[in-house]
C-alpha cells in the first residue's frame, strides 16, 4: 500500500522541527492575545465558493469535494481562513467581543501538482485579526509573522507587500489591463492566455519571463486605487518602518484568493531555487468577508504560513542537541521481566525516560539495544539480580557497572538524578 500522491508522512525526526515551531508560535502569538480555534477539516462546499471565488484556481480545479451518504456536498478545506470565519459567525464572536484574535495550525487540501513545497495535503500556521480596519491591526499581524520567522532564525526572508485596494477599483483595473493584454495574445504564456477571460489579475502573479516582460508597460494597479485604499497602505508602510520590519513594495502582488482588499503581503525567501516554492507566508486584509458569509460588517486581517515550506527551511539552520537521561532496562527470566515493570512505573513517576526491552534476548543483544537508543544508563536485572535482590547499573558510555540493593530503588534514582544532571 502507498500513501495518496501530493500527502507525506511526517516523521520524529521532522516532528522535532514541526513542535519547535508550534511551540514557539503560541507563545509569540498568545503573548499578543490571539487565542487558538479548532475548526473541522470538512465544510459544506458552499463556503469555499462563496468566499475565495469561483474563478480561483483553488475554486476552478484544487478542491477535494464530495458528496456524503445523504448527497450533502463537503469539501476538504483548501484554507483555515473561511473556516475561522465561518466559526466566528455561528458562535456569535463577532457580536460578543468587539475584536478577536485567533490563530490555529492544521492540514488543508488542494488538488495541485505535487512538487518540491507543494503538495496536497500541506499545513497552515495562520493567524487572523477581526474587527478592526486601523492599519495598526494590518502593522501587527505582519509583524506577528515576521517575529515567529525571526525567532525560528530564518534568514535571507524579504516582506513583499501591496494594495489592491477595493473590488470596484480592481474590476476597472482588471478592463484595462485586459484591453492593455489583448495586443500581446500571442506572446503570452497559456495559463495567462486562459486568465485573461477569467481572472485577469492573477496574470500579474505570473512567472513567466516574457509575460513579465509585457507586464513592465502595463496599466498599475496603484493608480487605479481610491484616496483612501492610498492612506491605508501608506499608514501600514509608515508603521512598518516604525517596527523595524524591512519590506519590498510589489505592485504586482496579488493574491489568489478573491476576499482580500487593500493589503496584500508575502513573506518570501530570496534562495534562487526554480525547485522551491519560495512563498513561505500570504496574507492579507479582507474586510467583506464576515459580512458576505452572513455575519456583522467585520474588517478583519491575516495570514497563514506554510509548515512544510517553513520546515524545508529551517532543516539545515536548525540543530537539536541529544543530551538524553533515557534509562533502559534489561531484564530475563519471569520474575524479573515482572520486576522489570514495577521498576519502570517507579523510574517514570520520577521523570526519567524510560525504555523497557521487551525481548527477552541475551543481555548482550539488549545493551546492545540500549547503546543504539542513546540511553545513559542500563538497568540490568536478571535471576542472578532477583536472587540477591539487587540491579545491576551499566553505565553505557564508561561502561562503568554499579550493584544496588532493589530496596534502596528509591534513594538510588535521587543519586541517578543529581549525577546526570552534573554530566550535563
Ligand atoms: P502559492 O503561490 O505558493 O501557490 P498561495 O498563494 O496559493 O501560494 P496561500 O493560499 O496564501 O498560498 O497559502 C499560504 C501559504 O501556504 C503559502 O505561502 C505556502 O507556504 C503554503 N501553501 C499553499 N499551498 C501549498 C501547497 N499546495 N503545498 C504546500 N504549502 C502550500
Ligand atoms: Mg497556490
Amino acid at each position: 500500500m502507498q500513501k495518496i500522491r501530493g500527502t507525506r508522512d511526517i516523521l520524529y525526526d521532522e516532528l522535532k522541527y514541526w513542535r519547535l515551531i508550534i511551540n514557539k508560535a503560541k507563545r509569540i502569538f498568545e503573548q499578543a492575545k490571539y487565542l487558538e480555534i479548532y475548526t473541522p477539516i470538512i465544510e459544506n462546499t458552499d463556503l469555499f465558493t462563496k468566499s475565495i471565488g469561483e474563478e480561483t484556481d483553488i475554486i476552478s480545479k484544487e478542491m477535494y469535494s464530495f458528496q456524503d451518504q445523504s448527497s450533502r456536498n463537503i469539501t476538504l478545506r483548501p484554507e483555515g481562513t473561511a473556516s475561522v470565519v465561518r466559526a466566528l459567525i455561528e458562535n456569535k464572536l463577532d457580536t460578543l467581543n468587539p475584536i478577536n484574535r485567533v490563530w490555529y495550525c492544521g492540514p488543508m487540501f488542494r488538488y495541485e501538482r505535487p512538487q518540491t513545497g507543494r503538495q496536497r495535503q500541506f499545513y497552515q500556521l495562520g493567524l487572523e485579526c477581526f474587527g478592526s480596519n486601523n492599519p495598526r491591526a494590518d502593522a501587527e499581524v505582519i509583524y506577528l509573522a515576521v517575529k515567529l520567522l525571526k525567532q525560528l532564525s530564518c534568514k535571507s526572508l524579504i516582506l513583499e507587500i501591496n494594495s489592491i485596494g477595493t473590488s470596484l477599483s480592481r474590476f476597472k483595473y482588471q478592463e484595462k489591463l485586459k484591453n492593455y493584454l489583448l495586443h500581446y495574445v500571442s506572446d503570452l504564456d497559456n495559463d495567462s492566455i486562459k486568465r485573461l477571460y477569467t481572472n485577469p489579475l492573477r496574470i500579474l502573479d505570473s512567472k513567466d519571463i516574457n509575460t513579465q516582460k509585457i507586464l513592465l508597460d502595463a496599466p498599475r494597479l496603484y493608480s487605479f486605487l481610491d484616496l483612501r485604499a492610498k492612506k491605508h497602505f501608506e499608514k501600514v508602510c509608515k508603521y512598518l518602518n516604525l517596527l523595524q520590519i524591512p519590506y519590498l513594495i510589489n505592485n504586482n502582488l496579488v493574491r489568489g484568493l478573491d476576499y482580500y482588499n487593500n493589503t496584500a503581503f508575502e513573506i518570501k525567501t530570496d534562495i534562487i531555487n526554480p525547485k522551491l516554492q519560495n512563498t513561505i507566508c500570504g496574507g492579507g486584509r479582507y474586510d467583506n468577508l464576515v459580512y458576505q458569509l452572513g455575519g456583522n460588517k467585520v474588517p478583519a486581517v491575516g495570514c497563514a504560513i506554510g509548515m512544510e515550506r517553513l520546515y524545508s527551511l529551517l532543516q539545515d539552520t536548525i540543530s537539536f542537541c541529544t543530551s538524553s537521561i533515557d534509562i533502559y532496562i534489561a531484564s530475563q527470566g519471569n520474575n524479573a521481566n515482572k520486576y522489570s515493570l514495577f521498576v519502570m512505573q517507579l523510574l517514570q513517576a520520577r521523570q526519567f525516560t524510560v525504555t523497557l526491552d521487551l525481548s527477552s534476548k541475551s543481555f548482550k543483544k539488549q545493551l546492545k539495544k540500549a547503546h543504539k537508543g542513546h540511553a545513559s544508563v542500563c538497568f540490568i536485572i536478571g535471576e542472578k539480580e532477583m536472587l540477591s535482590r539487587t540491579i545491576t547499573v551499566k553505565w553505557l558510555q564508561s561502561g562503568i557497572q554499579e550493584i544496588f540493593k532493589q530496596e534502596s530503588l528509591q534513594f538510588y534514582t535521587q543519586y541517578l538524578k543529581n549525577k546526570i544532571n552534573n554530566d550535563i
